[in-house]
């Protein structure tokens, strides 16, 4: 496609929603600097480049571009219905990133682009690579972990074993607790892991239909880039190996291509350098999840009856939902802000448990950080995260009735920050976090596959 002794252009297309755009930016940042002859251009909605922390410190051969989000001018979100931003968007691609790579060449004095990476979620983008010219590669890159991506992958074959859509929902939920271990390094997941659309819910919701047919494009690509390293999850890896054209596990990405340093703007960092080793509980949902009110007051009370030093994630308009009093009258031993820098958390040798949703991004923040894990998953792939966190890897517990009570929160914190089998699960989390240093250490796996991912856009 690219003329003789013409720059090469990457085009990185992003899925601009919850934490998905950041992975995504901390890669091309990595490979721009990498690649300093190579341009590099960012197409995303202005709403999600608007979030990335560094885009203005971003090395000078990246640029953003924004495309339509698809939302009607007088959008307003409801967190009560996200798929609706989501749906407004899809609406409108791959269009929009059509135009945003025509602005791109432009604007980059004419050089076509030699390689498209996207997210995966944007299943089109073969097709728009391929429409550039038949030499241009597509590269995905999974921001999640391997077993949440076997599942769309496996997506027909799981309907056709459970029935899925013939015999009705009902005959999905007689059999929540089966087991999928015909799958490859799935064993011990059950079907109640899997997120909503996949077996159970609404099969032909947008979102269903878009993971659906992810799954069956996705082995087209050129490269399949994913935010997990060798030795986490062997099995998996090893299907997808075998399964795609190239597999290049890049994680943690966030070690592997570090985005700058947030700023301690809550004051966290110097509020745990006060606390004991080990023996804090850190408390983060991610950027979209908040547990409903009754289980915000239990979980206080929860922490409020451990005794244990306490640093919560919270954003202030939950505050009031809190029990009355709580905050004053844990003032001397609790922390709750509206923000933190969660992976700088996760690194401080004060944090002792991390209660979690399990969106991918924490559970690699928490790994890193040798944290073992009090799992409360609500939707798509958190579920089977908590499954691979307490049943797999053993480095963490979930709540019996997935849910938090007083008691349950209590107990779980017991369990992991005094008990012996708590310390068995923190030495495990250690051994996992060592295994991640080593893969994104100059020769370790990860390393080495971002220097084939280098030599793949340098060479389209
Ligand atoms: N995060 C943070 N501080 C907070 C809350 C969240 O830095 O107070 C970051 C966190 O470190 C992680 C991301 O937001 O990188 C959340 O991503 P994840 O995949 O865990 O969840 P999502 O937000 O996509 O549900």
């Amino acid at each position: 496609n690219r003329v003789k002794g013409q720059q090469p252009h990457v085009a990185v297309l992003a899925f601009p929603f919850g934490t998905h755009a950041a992975p995504l930016h901390n890669l091309a940042c990595g490979l721009a600097s990498a690649a300093p002859h190579v341009a590099f251009s960012f197409v995303n909605s202005a709403k999600s480049n608007a979030t990335l922390a560094a885009v203005d410190s971003a090395p000078p051969n990246l640029k953003f571009y924004d495309v339509d989000d698809g939302a009607p001018a007088d959008f307003a979100f409801d967190p009560r219905s996200p798929e609706e931003e989501i749906d407004n968007f899809m609406r409108v691609t791959p269009g929009n990133f059509r135009k945003g790579m025509e602005d791109a060449v432009r604007r980059t004095g004419g050089a076509t682009i030699s390689c498209v990476i996207s997210d995966c979620f944007l299943w089109f983008a073969g097709d728009l690579a391929a429409e550039l010219g038949a030499a241009v590669p597509w590269v995905g890159l999974w921001t999640g972990g391997s077993r949440s991506l076997s599942v769309h992958l496996y997506t027909d074959l799981l309907r056709e074993t459970v029935s899925a859509g013939e015999k009705g929902a009902s005959d999905v939920e007689s059999k929540v607790d089966d087991e999928l271990g015909f799958l490859p390094g799935m064993a011990g997941m059950r079907l109640c892991d899997l997120p909503e659309g996949v077996v159970s819910g609404n099969l032909n919701s947008v979102f269903a239909r878009l993971l659906h047919r992810m799954g069956l494009e996705l082995p087209r690509a050129s490269a399949l880039a994913i935010n997990t390293f060798e030795g986490l999850d062997p099995a998996v890896l090893i299907d997808f190996h075998a399964k795609f054209k190239r597999c290049l596990p890049l994680g943690p990405l966030n070690l592997l291509c570090p985005p700058p340093s947030r700023p301690d703007s809550t004051g966290c960092l110097e509020w745990l350098d006060r606390q004991a080793h080990g023996e804090a509980v850190y408390i983060g949902f991610g950027t979209l999840m908040t547990p409903p009110s009754a289980e915000l007051a239990e979980l206080a009370e929860g922490l409020e009856a451990s005794g244990a030093p306490f640093l919560w994630s919270l954003k202030k308009k939950f505050w009031p939902l809190l029990p009355a009093g709580f905050l004053a009258r844990t003032a001397d031993r609790g922390l709750v802000a509206t923000w933190t820098p969660q992976a700088r958390v996760l690194e401080h040798p004060a944090v002792g448990v991390f209660v979690t949703h399990c969106g991918w991004n924490s559970v690699l923040e928490s790994l890193v950080g040798g944290v073992p894990m009090v799992c409360r998953p609500f939707l798509g792939d958190q579920h089977i995260n908590s499954r691979s966190i307490s049943h797999t890897w053993k480095i963490g517990v979930a709540f019996p009735e997935k849910t938090m009570t007083k008691d349950e929160v209590a107990k779980a914190l017991h369990v992991v920050l005094r008990t012996a089998e708590g310390k068995k699960m923190k030495e495990r989390a250690c051994a996992l976090r060592a295994v991640a240093l080593q893969q994104v250490q100059p020769g370790g796996s990860s390393s080495e596959n971002l220097r084939a991912l280098v030599a793949i856009i340098s060479t389209s």
